[in-house]
């Protein structure tokens, strides 16, 4: 009988392209928290929800300004693992967009190209007043471990109080990432949704766009996160534990005589 595991490499070895969509869960394990880990130090009595929109940037610009650079400090001492690196590796063999929900850069150093990044990114920053994002590298700022309030850098051209260049509960997504991944995920044969819990929106509609146009859609994810049905698959357990193995077996496939 077929393992699961097999009917997708099976799956994936005969697409042409694939869209990988990941969330938080797939950084988990590169030690960046999900929003659904508890948070420690001065970030303990605070929540996500509340200091990722514009109104707390408003209120407290120091506050906001701290918890990012607290995650950056995050990112910059995780590494990508294994996950990450099986997925750059696909795209050796196989047409594949990654899609993430992420604000980390751990797909690009793991050797990923032209990520598309539908939540921002924390390593780009912009004016909250003209918009504009600074081309020079713009903060050199100590990076406390535990976390701080610290007041946020100034724009170069208006003087505006600089915000992380990520996407706020309550704004909208950017528009040309938005587009391309609705291309890629009505365009592919199958798309992997990994480590996302899949109720975000509207970034969580592009797995349900790729099933309505036709293509397989597989959830690698502990949680059972959809009902399996005969063009949704999941597969139950870590980001590291199936992505290297799915990606090694079908390598293998590829190597066989047909
Ligand atoms: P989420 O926190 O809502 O869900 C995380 C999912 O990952 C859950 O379904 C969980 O079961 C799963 N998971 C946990 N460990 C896993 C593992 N080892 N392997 C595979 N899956 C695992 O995350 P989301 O769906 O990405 O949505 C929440 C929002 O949080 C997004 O907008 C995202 O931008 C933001 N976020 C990003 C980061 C990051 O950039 N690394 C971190 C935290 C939150
Ligand atoms: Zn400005």
């Amino acid at each position: 009988m077929t393992s699961t595991i097999e009917a997708v490499a099976a799956l994936v070895g005969d697409a042409k392209r694939i869209v990988v969509f990941t969330g938080a869960g797939i950084s988990a394990e590169s030690g960046i928290p999900t929003f659904r880990d508890p948070l420690t130090g001065i970030w303990a009595r605070h929540d996500p929800e509340k200091l990722e929109t514009a109104s707390a940037f408003r209120e407290d610009a120091a506050l906001v300004w701290g918890w990012y650079l607290w995650r950056r400090v995050q990112v910059a001492q995780a590494a990508p693992n294994a996950a990450h690196q099986a997925i750059a590796q696909l795209a050796r063999t196989r047409e594949v967009t990654v899609v993430t929900q992420n604000i980390d850069d751990l797909h690009e150093r793991a050797g990923s190209a032209d990520v598309i990044h539908l939540h921002g990114s924390l390593a780009q920053p912009k004016c909250f007043a003209c918009h504009r994002t600074p081309a020079a590298l713009f903060f050199e700022e100590p990076i406390a471990s535990e976390g701080l309030r610290i007041e946020p850098p100034r724009c170069p051209r208006c003087n505006g109080k600089l915000r992380p260049g990520v996407v706020w509960f309550g704004e909208d997504l950017p528009a040309v990432a938005w587009k391309r991944s609705v291309l890629a995920a009505r365009d592919c044969d199958v798309l992997l949704s990994i480590g996302t819990s899949g109720v975000v929106f509207p970034a969580a509609e592009i797995p349900i766009m790729a099933l309505h146009a036709g293509a397989y859609v597989v959830h690698i994810n502990p949680a059972q996160v959809a009902q399996p049905s005969s063009r949704e698959l999941c597969l139950i357990g870590r980001a590291t534990e199936h992505v290297p193995a799915l990606v090694s077996l079908m390598m293998l496939t590829d190597m066989l005589p047909s």
